[in-house]
């Protein structure tokens, strides 16, 4: 087992990796940005090292100067957490020159699953069924024309490099394609670096469901059952849960289709499939090669620490669970915490928190990076934290929630904290009656709140 590991990340995500390694007897190195020195996961490490300034690309997306910091105070292993550098195959690669174990898949497997329209292709290959759509990329505007005449609208255009719910544009007719093709082709340019565009059919009332997926080393895959996030709002999940409402004899058709995608790419540590599930077809979209936000509600449901499990498989162990061996016991639920306010567009909303008091319980589970006193940068995500709880049934889950989001204390900034509890505590979500589109038609009610407790 490693000894020592440097934690390429900030905020939520380095804070939960580093606890796991406490728990493992692994010492952790920080990195920070320069107005990050501050922050909990410097002050919980056992060791940090300023890499840069605060604007990501001179800090937490700088290859060379985090793999220097790691060479320099002798991390054997680099955990990349969730966005900055963790889907970057040219990182991975980075750590396999010199010798340091990357904490996710080889740089070849993010390579190629990573490129959303080479990961299509490829599980077109495998036999598992993607949504209706291009091949692989579209070469230009000429040739995503005749695509879609051929696909069908509505159509969704998309970036391969895409993330984070960016990259995409609807077009309803053959009249709107040029434009919404140009429009996500620049923001893919400007997010991503990259334009490359791929066509998928756009689907009107689809279940976001996925699967978690652990694969060791030595061919060995596993699931860790599914969860359902649907709840977005701009294709960005605000809240996820698991088990999803789904049937048992769909839900073994996805686990196996999701087990093929990763043996079909020799699959090697914790990763994602995504699918989209449509009038009981299911189509996958994408594979995430990393740990992801909402991998708390598979934690709470299975009992299994999924960090503790990517280290392990990165440092060389088999899988200790066969698939029988993982039972599933209730139901959980994530909200994303988000230092923005919602009636004004959501509009980002950084700065000090002045008061924190923070839900406890059984079934209680606040992952955050908060404490009173600390800054909230403008220069990051503003996700500040995740409610997690969980509940022998969904019913008691969502009473946690009702409660958990009713007591938290959060002074100093705008949050979603309101807007969060009006979702929980709508009449269709808590009847388990949504799909993708259930923010977006119910937003004028989801809004209906007092701004003041
Ligand atoms: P998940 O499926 O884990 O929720 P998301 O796509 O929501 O994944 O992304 C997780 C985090 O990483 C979010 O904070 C998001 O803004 C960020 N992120 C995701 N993809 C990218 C990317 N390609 N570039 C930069 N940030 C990203
Ligand atoms: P990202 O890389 O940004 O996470 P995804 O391809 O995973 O992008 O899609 C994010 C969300 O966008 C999905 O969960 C879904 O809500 C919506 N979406 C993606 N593809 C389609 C589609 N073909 N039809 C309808 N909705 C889609
Ligand atoms: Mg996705």
């Amino acid at each position: 087992m490693f000894q020592k590991i440097l934690i390429a990340n900030r905020g939520e995500i380095a804070v939960r990796i580093i606890r796991t390694c406490m728990y493992m007897g692994i010492e952790t190195i920080a990195i920070y940005s320069e107005v990050d020195k501050d922050s909990l996961h410097v002050q919980l490490a056992d060791e940090a090292i300023c890499i840069g300034k605060a604007k990501s690309s001179e800090s937490y997306l700088n290859m060379e100067n985090i793999i220097t910091a790691a060479i320099n105070k002798g991390a054997e292993a680099i955990h990349p957490g969730f966005g900055f550098l963790s889907e970057n195959a040219a990182f991975a690669e980075l750590c396999e020159t010199v010798g340091i174990a990357f904490i996710g898949p080889k740089s070849k497997t993010i390579r190629q699953m990573g490129d959303k329209s080479k990961a299509r292709e490829l599980m077109i290959k495998a036999d598992v069924p993607v949504v209706p759509g291009s091949e692989g990329c579209v070469k230009d505007l000429e040739n995503a024309k005749i695509i879609a005449q051929d696909i069908g609208f509505p159509i969704l255009i998309k970036a391969s490099a895409g993330g984070g719910g960016r990259g995409m544009r609807i077009a309803y007719s053959m009249d709107e394609f040029a434009t919404a093709f140009a429009t996500a082709k620049t923001e893919a340019k400007n997010a991503f670096g990259d334009g490359t565009m791929y066509l998928e059919k756009f689907l009107e009332n689809p279940k976001h469901i996925e699967f978690q997926m652990l694969s060791d080393k030595y061919g060995n895959t596993i699931h860790l059952g599914e969860r359902d996030c649907s709840i977005q709002r701009r294709n960005q999940k605000v809240i996820e849960e698991a088990p999803s409402l789904i049937n048992q004899s769909i839900r073994e058709k996805m686990a196996q289709a999701a087990i093929k995608a990763c043996e079909s790419v020799n699959y090697e540590n914790a990763g994602t499939i995504e699918f989209l599930l449509a009038d009981d077809n299911f189509y996958f979209i994408e594979m995430n090669t990393r740990i992801q936000v909402e991998h708390p509600v598979t934690e709470m449901i299975t009992g299994i620490d999924i960090v503790k499990e990517q280290i392990k498989i990165a440092a060389g162990e088999k899988l200790k669970y066969k698939q029988k061996d993982i039972i599933f016991r209730g139901h959980s639920i994530e909200c994303r915490l988000n230092a923005e306010n919602p009636k004004h567009g959501f509009r980002p909303n950084p700065g000090e928190i002045s008061l924190l008091h923070m839900p406890s319980g059984p079934g209680i589970r606040f992952d955050s990076f908060l404490y009173t006193g600390s800054i909230i940068q403008p220069h990051y995500d503003s996700m500040i934290g995740k409610m997690i709880v969980h509940g022998e049934t969904r019913n008691e889950a969502i009473k946690k929630m009702q409660a958990a989001l009713e007591e938290l204390v959060i002074r100093g900034i705008d949050t979603n904290q309101s807007f969060l509890y009006m979702i929980i505590n709508n009449p269709k979500y808590i009847k388990g009656n949504f799909n993708t589109t259930f923010i977006e038609l119910n937003i004028e009610a989801l809004l209906e709140y007092d701004d003041y407790e």
